[in-house]
């Protein structure tokens, strides 16, 4: 795992954010991200839940080890993308994270792209893929799942893949035909990580 020192200031700064004052109630910490700051691949989720802000890292709850079968379905561990969240912050009884409040993180969220300089980012749910897709997620998450878009982001064009949120597999009983879907979908996120892949020679995908 690699550290990226602008991205390391903008956790500190981040630290101690009181953008939203509903979230400061809620959140125990600010959940920052987890996983290779200079990774190929960044995946956004929607915003921390009870494990996630108790322990501080994102998806490490249920949802969490589903995404992290889903990785491993496609030669990736955690550690070698990077995970975050469209809010940071802890909504109470995991409520939909509110409009300002997407705004308020919004630039944390801008920078966080602009510092990483992904190849690829993976939103996860709707949430997430409106955030960075805008007008594009129109049509909802089950319509626009596992295609790939194309976005100029800080002038570089960065292919985005929405998914489905695993938090959906669990309400679900962890439908098979689900999980199915979404290992295709991750299908896509192989292929576009490794066209993309800084270094491809270190790709653990085994082809
Ligand atoms: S969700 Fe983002 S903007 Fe809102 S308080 Fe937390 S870190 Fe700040």
């Amino acid at each position: 795992m690699q550290e990226n020192p602008k991205l390391q200031e903008l956790k500190q700064e981040y630290s101690k954010c009181e953008k939203c004052p509903e979230l400061c109630k809620s959140r125990t910490q600010v959940v920052f991200g987890s996983g290779d700051e200079s990774a190929d691949a960044l995946f956004i989720g929607e915003a921390a839940g009870a494990t996630e802000d108790e322990k501080g890292i994102p998806f490490c709850g249920a949802s969490g080890q589903i995404l992290q079968e889903l990785l491993q379905s496609i030669g990736f561990t955690r550690d070698e993308v990077f995970i975050t969240n469209t809010v940071l912050c802890r909504p109470d009884k995991n409520r939909n994270p509110k409009t300002d409040e997407i705004k308020n993180c919004s630039e944390r969220l801008n920078k966080t792209i602009e510092y990483m300089n992904p190849k690829v980012i993976v939103t996860i749910g709707n949430f997430a893929t409106k955030a960075v897709l805008g007008p594009e997620a129109k049509a909802g998450i089950t319509k626009i799942r596992g295609q790939i878009f194309e976005k100029t982001i800080q002038n570089k064009i960065v292919q985005i893949i929405p998914i489905i949120h695993p938090a959906n597999l669990l309400y679900n009983g962890r439908n098979p035909k689900i999980f199915e879907q979404m290992k295709l979908d991750f299908k896509a996120i192989q292929k576009a990580t490794n066209t993309n892949r800084k270094n491809p020679q270190a790709s653990l995908i085994d082809f």
